[in-house]
């Protein structure tokens, strides 16, 4: 199954993204990690992305599609992928429409209050990714990841400059895919407003809007 998640910065796409590729045994294809990494390792790409996820406005489309699309081509993909963040833009969105088929959108929504509470307390580690939150997901050892070791940090585009800036950039650039999916009949929307205790409930709202 071909899966676009859809949402607000920091509504949990990452942590159902991951929890449901385990699932459905399909690859978490994620550009903000992709770029994380770029800018990582200093490649040609993430010298490009790197003011602009620093500021957390949007990379340019025509480097964010030639990236999805290369990672879109690799073997793993053929059974199904789950994208997240990807498209973010009608353009992004056109442009994927003409590689492959879509099944399913999620699009998961929760106040801008529990938003920003979310994206203000969340961590995580340098090297695998994991997310933690500073009350509710707590590494073991201060500041160090359970699962890797690596370094737990503050992204710096969750810093509050930058959130204002990510939402801004969602309403006006995200938001119009929610219509752009509504029309084609395969938008589902999901209540993540739960607390990350309860995730569960939020993974089985998924599952049904899926397999239904
Ligand atoms: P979030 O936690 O807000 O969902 P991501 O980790 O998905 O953030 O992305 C972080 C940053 O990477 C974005 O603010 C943007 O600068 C860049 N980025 C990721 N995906 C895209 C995309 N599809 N188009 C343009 N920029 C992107
Ligand atoms: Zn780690």
């Amino acid at each position: 199954m071909n899966i676009i998640l859809l949402g607000p910065p920091s509504v949990g796409k990452g942590t159902y993204a991951k929890m449901m590729s385990k699932i459905y045994n399909i690859p978490h294809i994620s550009t903000g990690d992709m770029f994380r990494e770029a800018i990582k390792n200093k490649t040609e790409i993430g010298l490009k992305a790197k003011e602009y996820v620093d500021k957390g406005e949007l990379v340019p489309d025509d480097v964010t599609i030639r990236i999805a699309e290369e990672r879109l081509k690799q073997d793993d993909c053929k059974n199904g992928f789950m994208l997240d963040g990807f498209p973010r833009t009608i353009a992004q969105a056109e442009a994927l429409d003409k590689i492959v088929v879509i099944d399913r959108v999620l699009n998961f929504t929760a106040s801008e209050e529990i938003i920003i509470d979310r994206i203000s307390g969340r961590r995580v580690c340098k090297s695998c990714g994991a997310i933690y939150h500073i009350r509710n997901i707590i590494p073991k050892v201060k500041g160090v990841c359970d699962k890797c070791g690596g370094e737990v940090y503050q992204r710096d585009d969750d810093k509050p400059e930058a959130v204002k800036e990510r939402f801004i950039v969602y309403k006006k650039q995200t938001e119009p895919l929610i219509e752009y999916y509504t029309k084609k009949g395969i938008l589902r929307s999901i209540n993540a407003e739960w607390p990350i205790e309860q995730v569960d409930n939020v993974i089985a709202d998924a599952r049904k809007a899926l397999e239904e």
